[in-house]
């Protein structure tokens, strides 16, 4: 089988980062923890675990050595609490991730009523809500946003930095219609959009698309729903163990795109998987 990998596809900028940070902290010797897992991929998160880097699901009350912020940030709350509980904390909070909390915080100081186009569940939106303080919402849809009562509202609008542009502008739209005043800035980080539009020359071209990362990835789940609606059967991987001989059956071309925290080592398992066809 003829394979395309999409440009971009795997590690960003800001996950590279953050494993390069715990790399290195992992050779300085000692204990060391990730306030959750660092990144959303679970087969790199074990890798680091099987390298000695533990996971802590909670901080409350615990006592660490040494605790290292994941690559999408966390609620100031929690950022406190690390500080009074952990004698080190090891900051791999992406950058793009900290400039919308700047943003947000702007935004929410200026006198908007901040929204962010988000998942509320997802963790980066729990940070960025945090920053931009209480009164903030997060929208996650719009039919959501058509659902609101805007009028009289000077809203402003950040993104989750893994959105699509379509859904932003989609979103953005709708507020605009009725709210008094939008501030909108585009938060959607470059990582994110490179993908997306890579995947978008890839997915029509080829008779299947594979997409890897974790599941619990919001950009892996955008690459998963821009593939799908180019109109090409997409399937959504963590491991090329998954991928079953009947996706297979009739193709004759696949194509390959990942999330920002899908390492290389994985992309090149389900490539090697499918050549074997
Ligand atoms: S996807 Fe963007 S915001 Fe998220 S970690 Fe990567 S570079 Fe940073």
């Amino acid at each position: 089988m003829r394979v395309v990998i999409s440009e971009h596809a795997g590690f960003c900028f800001g996950v590279r980062r953050a494993i390069e940070l715990v790399t290195k902290a992992v050779e300085s010797g000692g204990e060391l923890s990730t306030l959750g897992p660092l990144i959303h991929n679970p087969q790199e998160v074990k890798r680091l675990e099987s390298a000695g880097v533990k996971v802590t699901a909670d901080i409350t009350g615990a006592r660490c050595k040494r605790i290292v912020m994941p690559s999408h940030g966390v609620a100031q709350e929690v950022y406190d609490l690390a500080k009074e509980s952990c004698a080190e904390i090891i900051d791999a909070t992406c950058p793009y991730v900290s400039k919308v909390h700047r943003t947000a915080k702007e935004l929410a100081k200026a006198g908007f009523f901040v929204v962010v186009i988000g998942d509320p569940a997802h963790s980066e939106v729990k940070g960025i809500l945090s920053a931009a303080g209480s009164g903030a919402i997060a929208v996650r849809s719009p039919e959501e946003a058509a659902s609101f009562d805007w009028t009289d509202k000077a809203v402003g609008i950040v993104s989750q930095t893994t959105q699509t542009e379509e859904r932003f502008q989609e979103i953005v739209d709708i507020i605009r219609k009725s709210a008094k005043e939008v501030r909108a800035v585009n938060t959607i980080c470059i990582a994110t959009r490179q993908r997306q539009e890579a995947v978008q020359d890839v997915a029509p071209e080829v008779d299947v698309m594979f997409v890897v990362g974790g599941r619990n990835s919001a950009n892996t789940n955008r690459l998963r729903e821009i593939c799908e609606s180019a109109g090409v059967p997409t399937y959504h991987i963590e491991t090329a163990s998954e991928i079953k001989n009947e996706w297979l059956e009739g193709k004759e071309t696949a194509g390959i795109t990942a999330g920002a925290s899908t390492p290389d080592w994985l992309i090149e398992q389900v490539k090697d998987r499918l050549e074997k066809v």
